[in-house]
């Protein structure tokens, strides 16, 4: 008998496959985790990594360059705070506007949580956003076609599934491609009737294939354990198809857009004052900006965190949707395996069930590289970044004995784990809302004194969580601030 935590939220249970030995750390602390390191299997040494500000080595605003800070405006009508997707979305639509603005980046680059890696792997590889959703929809993909990228269309469909050791058959298959289609309908079902409950309840009868089908869709896509996930975050969202992966990266797509904002870099805001001189003021390490509004782009988990600071202090009201809408986490242990490739064909998504939600989802071999992507979600994902990266990566490496053979980890020469969970910048993956509280990224969204204003992946309605969402509502939100400014009402 094994006691652990299960699908539908409860904590004990009893499981047929064997417990994993102890990899399990004690505590959740994504703020102990340093920065992430990379090792390098071939000769035992760690070298130190740092995700997060000054990454020459990495694609990012050093390549494209941002403007100098002498050419910086010193009284803008705008600051935006964050140079993610949704401030370049933002300082692109003031610029169309003529507004004049700053966008401040507490990091080393722009492009946030889209970023790719063209160091670590000696190919591109995404430490965020990989996959270009609803491409028939998305600027990213017109971006990407005219530029020549090599895109690679990606269906989600699992092509192998492992309960513990076991493979399943073609059958096996099925019936959690049959398990996802019901879960699915259960929620829009829950959604159509206004129930923002745990996903969980959308579930009758927890058979394997459920487990299978609620692992993928929860921690492995939504960001959180299946318990947590509410129905209407799920059912609210766009069709995500088509998805394309990007051969050089989608990180430098969104780089490209932004190469030409106006953008200061490694520059975190520290205060945002509202309601003095001529509208707001940010205080920053390097200076004092005075504007008539801000956009803030930043995370729920940096709002919800200290480094960012408002005065007046935010509103019960906004406090409470920072809290209710916390962010989610999806973490990525890219394993080099050069060589035989194990019998697996490029691009194909590897599911390994376990007990107690120790799952892991496999992108084998993206555009035929050596890279085994392992993924790594919900409390689970959280956890094991808390435990840092050397436990993770030999957490990794054991499902990879586990369903390919002993040999095939020893053939790892490259790993990391993304330091998503405690990067100060993002603190987190993407927000996921929790169950009955959806409603609260509408309040998320509502600015204050009509001088401060929310943009983001958390506000981007239909494409919530991802970096076209954040981008387009970067625009939206520009255009509200536009509006404002010129004395007309904002189209909400
Ligand atoms: C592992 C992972 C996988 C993902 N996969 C996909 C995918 O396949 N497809 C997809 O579409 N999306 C995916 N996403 C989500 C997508 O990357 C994000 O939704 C999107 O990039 C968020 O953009 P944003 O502008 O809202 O926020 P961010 O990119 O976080 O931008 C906010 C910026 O603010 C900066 N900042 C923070 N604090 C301060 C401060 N005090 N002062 C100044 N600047 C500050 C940050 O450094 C950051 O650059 C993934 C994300 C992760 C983490």
């Amino acid at each position: 008998m094994v006691h652990i935590r299960s699908r539908d939220g409860t904590r004990e249970t009893q499981r047929v496959f064997r417990p994993l030995p102890a990899i399990r750390p004690s505590a959740k602390d994504p703020a102990t985790k340093g920065p992430s390191v990379t090792m390098d299997m071939t000769n035992g040494t760690m070298m130190r990594r740092k995700v997060l500000g000054g990454m020459a080595a990495v694609a990012g605003a050093s390549a494209f360059g941002c403007f100098a800070s002498a050419d910086l405006p010193t009284n803008p009508d705008v600051v935006v705070i964050g140079a993610g997707a949704a401030g370049i979305g933002a300082s692109q639509r003031l610029t169309a506007l003529g507004l004049s603005h700053v966008v401040i980046e507490a990091s080393g680059r722009i492009g946030g949580r889209a970023h790719t890696d063209m160091a670590t792997f000696g190919v591109p590889f995404d430490l965020g956003c990989a996959w270009i959703h609803a491409a028939d929809r998305n600027p990213f993909f017109k971006l990407a076609r005219s530029v020549h990228y090599q895109l690679h269309r990606h269906d989600a469909a699992l092509d192998r599934i492992y309960y513990g050791r076991d493979q399943t058959d073609q059958a096996g298959l099925d019936a959690e491609s049959d398990a996802e289609d019901a879960i699915d309908k259960g929620l829009t079902r829950l959604a159509d009737d206004s129930r923002d409950v745990p996903a969980t309840e959308a579930v009758h009868g927890w058979t394997l294939p459920f487990e299978a089908a609620a692992t993928y869709l929860g921690p492995m896509d939504m960001g959180v354990d299946f318990a947590d996930l509410s129905t209407f975050d799920y059912a609210k969202t766009a069709d995500l198809d088509p998805n394309y992966l990007v051969r050089e990266g989608f990180g430098t797509l969104v780089v490209k857009t932004g190469a030409s904002i106006p953008a200061k870099l490694s520059t975190p805001a520290r205060v945002v004052r509202y309601g003095v001189g001529k509208g707001v003021r940010i205080e920053t390490d390097s200076g004092t900006i005075d504007a008539f509004s801000a956009i803030i782009t930043v995370s729920t988990g940096v709002l919800a965190d200290s480094l960012l600071r408002f005065d007046p202090e935010l509103p019960d009201w906004k406090e409470e949707a920072i809290r209710r809408v916390p962010m989610g986490l999806l973490a990525k242990i890219p394993l080099l395996i050069p060589g035989d490739k194990l019998g697996v064909k490029p691009f194909e998504n590897i599911l390994v069930e376990y007990p107690g939600l120790q799952d892991i989802y496999f992108l084998a071999w993206p555009f035929a590289t050596d890279l085994m992507v392992g993924f790594i979600g919900g409390e689970f994902g959280w956890e094991l970044s808390a435990a840092g990266e050397e436990a993770a990566v030999a957490f990794a490496k054991e499902r990879l004995a586990q369903t390919f053979g002993t040999s095939a980890p020893q053939r790892v020469t490259k790993a990391l784990l993304t330091g998503w969970a405690s990067n100060p910048f993002t603190r987190g993956a993407y927000s996921a809302a929790l169950p009955g509280h959806y409603a609260e990224r509408a309040v998320l969204a509502r600015p204050l004194a009509d001088r401060i204003f929310f943009a983001g992946e958390a506000v981007a309605g239909r494409f919530i969580q991802t970096c076209n969402g954040a981008y387009l509502s970067g625009i939206k939100v520009a255009e509200d601030v536009g509006a404002v400014l010129a004395g007309r009402a904002p189209s909400r």
